[in-house]
């Protein structure tokens, strides 16, 4: 959901990665790294929390890591809060396989368990671990890594935009992707990988949209694209024709405007690994239908826009549920002496998880003996900590002030939340379920063509 940036070529790969995670800073992000090879020190991974220019003051603006290969990453935490240990990227066991990805695997607990049952250790709490420790157990069957990549991607489901180093091929760089944005860049003195354009503007113009499906190898000086049974795809160049200053904003006017085109993708992404063999499936939250029946109440609280959430998603709830659901303003919610018990469910919705007056408000029902359920943005932000359940909305991050994708992406996940619950006190016709959750897999190419 954020940046990656890889290269190969004939200069120093470190500053070229820093350079290109700096020019998709404009994303946002929580946290950053790097890995780059070289023949005498082997694989090189540096990573942290925080600011891009904490990893380059680390790494001395590139001048610590020799080698010309490399893969950069900025992340957007979707999986695991974001720490220097759950930052990309990420290396497999031995050592020798370090991968950078964007986007969400949906079956990863199911791939990480049955790795873990095969002995093998896992250091983070990422879904994009799975897919680095996955690689190498393939790569140790096959020994060849074209093909070690295409038996993982057979059993990996969900979104993503790799980017790949092994210790093994000291001058090539390999890509995948799927539902995520990846494009080869071709320069005078190496190739790049990218999530966005911006990252390689500097270095050149050509370049190649990766499809669905589609695994590319690169080195200094040539590239090759393989589909999905790895035969090779012939792929047609386009020329950028933005300049830098355009390109801050991924070519937008404005960060509004971006992250309004952004929102089927991000809905997508909220609703589609919660939607399994036409069931909702909320691994994370923890109510049971004995718990649900027993409800007396239920609140929403929140402020601003997310207030509005609330507001609409009463009609749905209502409708869907057959019991009264309360929308409080946060910033009231302690002042009128809620009626909150052991049988209240309270709903808190914050895009960052650090709205001061819903934070102050879930204390407040927590101190009462409610229950409190988080639909939150930012993991590991404050208010998905402390609440009993959090369901992230995965958004990715929301730079413009007035909200776009973060309310649309919280407004389908109560609808999924809703429709949930009513399946668990069975208030819902299997027809009438079916019915909301199939069109609920149309919006996301509904919006995308209102959008254009
Ligand atoms: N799901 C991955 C994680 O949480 C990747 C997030 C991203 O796209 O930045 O680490």
């Amino acid at each position: 959901m954020c940046g990656i940036i890889g290269f190969v070529g004939n200069e120093p790969a470190a500053p070229i990665l820093l350079d290109g995670l700096e020019r998709m800073e404009y994303r946002g992000y929580d946290s950053a790294g790097v890995a780059v090879r070289s023949e005498t020190a082997g694989l090189q991974v540096r990573k942290t929390k925080g600011r891009l220019q904490v990893l380059s003051d680390l790494i001395h603006g590139g001048a610590d890591l020799e080698g010309n290969l490399g893969i950069g990453h900025t992340r957007w935490a979707t999986h695991g809060e974001p720490n220097d240990i759950n930052a990309h990227p990420h290396v497999s066991e031995n050592g020798r396989i370090a991968l950078v990805h964007n986007g969400i695997i949906e079956n990863y607990l199911e791939i990480k368990e049955h790795l873990m049952r095969q002995g093998i250790h896992f250091t983070s709490d990422t879904d994009t671990e799975v897919v680095a420790q996955l690689l190498e157990f393939h790569y140790n069957e096959c020994h060849n890594m074209l093909e070690a990549v295409g038996r993982c991607l057979r059993r990996i489901e969900g979104s993503y935009a790799f980017g790949i180093i092994c210790a093994d091929y000291p001058n090539a760089l390999i890509a995948a992707r799927k539902d995520s944005p990846l494009i080869i860049g071709y320069g005078q003195n190496g190739n790049f990988i990218a999530s966005d354009v911006t990252a390689v503007i500097k270095y050149t113009r050509d370049v190649v949209y990766m499809d669905d499906g589609e695994i590319a190898v690169l080195t200094a000086d040539s590239v090759d694209v393989f589909d999905d049974e790895l035969l090779p795809v012939e792929k047609t160049h386009s020329l950028v024709d933005w300049d830098v200053s355009a390109a801050e904003k991924g070519g937008y006017a404005h960060f509004m405007a971006k992250e309004i085109m952004e929102q089927p993708e991000a809905v997508r992404k909220t609703i589609s690994p919660r939607i399994r063999d036409g069931r909702v499936v909320l691994d994370d939250l923890h109510l049971t239908a004995e718990y649900v029946r027993d409800l007396s109440r239920i609140y929403v609280i929140a402020c601003g826009s997310s207030y509005h959430v609330g507001v609409v998603s009463k009609y749905s709830w209502e409708k869907l549920l057959r019991r009264p659901v309360e929308v409080v303003l946060a910033s009231e919610f302690r002042y009128c002496d809620p009626l909150v018990d052991e049988k209240t469910l309270v709903i808190v919705i914050s895009q960052s998880g650090e709205t001061l007056d819903t934070m102050a408000a879930m204390r407040e029902a927590k101190r009462r003996g409610g229950r409190t359920l988080a639909i939150v943005n930012v993991v590991g932000s404050s208010i998905a900590r402390e609440a009993d359940d959090v369901l992230y909305t995965w958004a990715g991050p929301e730079i413009a002030v007035a909200t776009t994708k973060a309310y649309t992406t919280q407004l389908v996940l109560m609808d999924l939340v809703g429709l949930y619950l009513a399946d668990l006190l069975g208030t819902v016709e299997q027809s009438e379920y079916d019915a909301i959750l199939s069109e609920m897999q149309l919006l996301p190419e509904k919006m995308r063509q209102f959008l254009s």
